[in-house]
């Protein structure tokens, strides 16, 4: 080949300077980077494992913090530089803090991801039988698409609280000897009907029974002896009757394990990746942050999918008063605080579907193995219920990341008036703190099995490091 040949043309010259084309990082990370970012995803499906609710999220992120030193947070206690601290709200939400040595007044830099996720909750009177079936009727938490959580099998997780107030752990299904649950669906044969709904219709809100049990009792005289016989079973092994349900919190979630996803790897496959693959990320960037010049404050919030209300969500006040609560020894206002904090509310991004490209606007889509999405503002129409960060801040986050080597992409949720969603970023920004969504983009996301590349995972775990070790 002759010289000239070898040479760029003016024109691929100039582009190369003034476009912007974001890397794969297939392309651009070192074998060495790529297999250290491969197995890092190791611990985080054991994570997805262990943690398939909101109350199992927060009993693993404790144990694993307690390892590393964390100790429960006591309201009035000065705490110095160095020292590490979770508050644990009502077992569903949980705040880790690492404080920094610099004074609070200078803000706080905040991670805040959610570690609830779409699932099928029981109703408080869940049990009924019906031709010779024992049923459970049950309430679908957060969006999801009905016709997906039929013909799989699901696992039972959450507590039962008896008439002395005591506390049953359940969970049911995980284990390769416990049995599953499923919610029937029609055979294609006789589905004449059914398949002359929408699919919104396809499966009915009301149409998510699940069935338990399908043995009677043996007696001649009782009626609904197939609930009788399951209810007894109940009974004899946790001890408790049908009353005791009116006040239980049980969800149903699928019972499949967190799996390893392409002939590459290259993939997850799980449940409730949204949001715990930030929850993991952030989390672990937290329990190996040590002495940072900033206090470092990691959120791992409930209720997001149904709009962060209640009292473990981010619409209340638990985080600005567990920052009144560390200031309050010094002297120094919650406001002067959150003032001069920022965050990253790190939530995932949809990922563009090579099927499904119609709902994707290219240029602004988030692609799997580009690495960790930033999108600076959500919401829904004309930015509709999102928090829109400034250019100010975007710009100093990218500066941060470009400096450290994580390397990101910038993105939209999809088409404009496609649809839409929301995240935490709103309401933290509403504490008056400097707020951007960073996360991992997720393909089908909120069905029973979302899809993640585990080079994203790693770059966002990157992310969150550079983010707590930030001054
Ligand atoms: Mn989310
Ligand atoms: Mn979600």
């Amino acid at each position: 080949m002759s010289a000239e040949k070898e040479q760029k043309s003016l024109g691929n010259k100039l582009k190369e300077e003034l476009f912007y084309t974001p890397d794969h990082l297939g392309e651009v990370l070192s074998d060495d980077q790529i297999n250290s970012a491969l197995s890092f995803s190791d611990g985080y499906k054991t994570f997805l494992d262990r943690c398939k609710t909101e109350r199992e999220a927060v009993e693993y992120s404790i144990e694993l913090a307690t390892k590393k030193g964390f100790e429960e947070f006591k309201a009035g206690k000065k705490y110095t530089q160095g020292q590490k601290v979770y508050y644990n709200n009502r077992g569903k939400a949980l705040i880790l803090a690492v404080i920094g040595n610099e004074g609070l007044e200078n803000g706080v830099n905040i991670s805040a991801a959610h570690i609830d996720s779409p699932r099928l909750d029981l109703k408080p009177r869940p049990f009924y039988e019906q031709n010779d079936f024992a049923m459970l009727k049950t309430h679908y938490y957060g969006g999801i698409k009905k016709y997906q959580w039929t013909a799989i099998p699901l696992a039972l997780h959450g507590v039962i609280l008896k008439k002395d107030g005591d506390k049953i752990k359940v969970n049911i299904g995980e284990a390769d000897t416990d049995p599953v649950f499923c919610i029937s669906d029609l055979l294609p044969h006789l589905a004449g009907d059914q398949m002359k709904r929408t699919l919104n219709e396809g499966i009915k809100g009301e149409e998510l029974n699940v069935i338990i049990g399908s043995l009677p009792f043996k007696d001649d005289s009782a009626s609904e002896k197939v609930k009788l016989n399951i209810l007894k079973l109940l009974n004899e092994k946790y001890g408790v009757t049908e009353k005791d349900f009116v006040t239980a919190e049980l969800e149903l979630v699928p019972a499949f394990k967190a799996k390893d996803l392409g002939f590459d790897t290259s993939m997850v496959g799980a449940y409730g990746q949204d949001d715990r693959v930030c929850a993991y990320t952030a989390l672990m960037a937290a329990l190996e942050c040590e002495n940072p010049q900033k206090t470092l404050l990691t959120v791992l919030t409930d209720k997001e999918e149904i709009g962060s209300e209640g009292n473990t969500g981010l619409k209340s006040a638990y985080l600005k008063y567990f920052i009144a609560d560390i200031s309050r020894p010094y002297g120094i206002s919650e406001k002067t605080v959150l003032a001069n904090s920022r965050c990253l509310s790190a939530d995932v991004s949809a990922a563009f579907d090579p099927t499904f490209s119609d709902a994707f606007e290219k240029n602004n889509a988030a692609f799997l193995n580009y690495g960790v999405c930033l999108n600076k503002y959500t919401g829904s129409r004309g930015k509709g219920g999102t928090s829109d960060a400034s250019a100010e801040y975007v710009n100093s986050v990218i500066r941060l990341f470009d400096k450290n080597n994580v390397i990101w992409q910038m993105n939209e949720l999809g088409k404009v008036d496609q649809g839409g969603g929301g995240t935490v970023a709103a309401y933290i920004a509403n504490l008056g703190v400097d707020v951007i969504d960073v996360g991992v983009p997720v393909l089908s996301m909120h069905s029973p099995f979302e899809i993640t590349a585990k080079l994203d995972i790693y770059m966002t775990y990157k992310a969150f490091c550079v983010f707590a070790n930030d001054k």
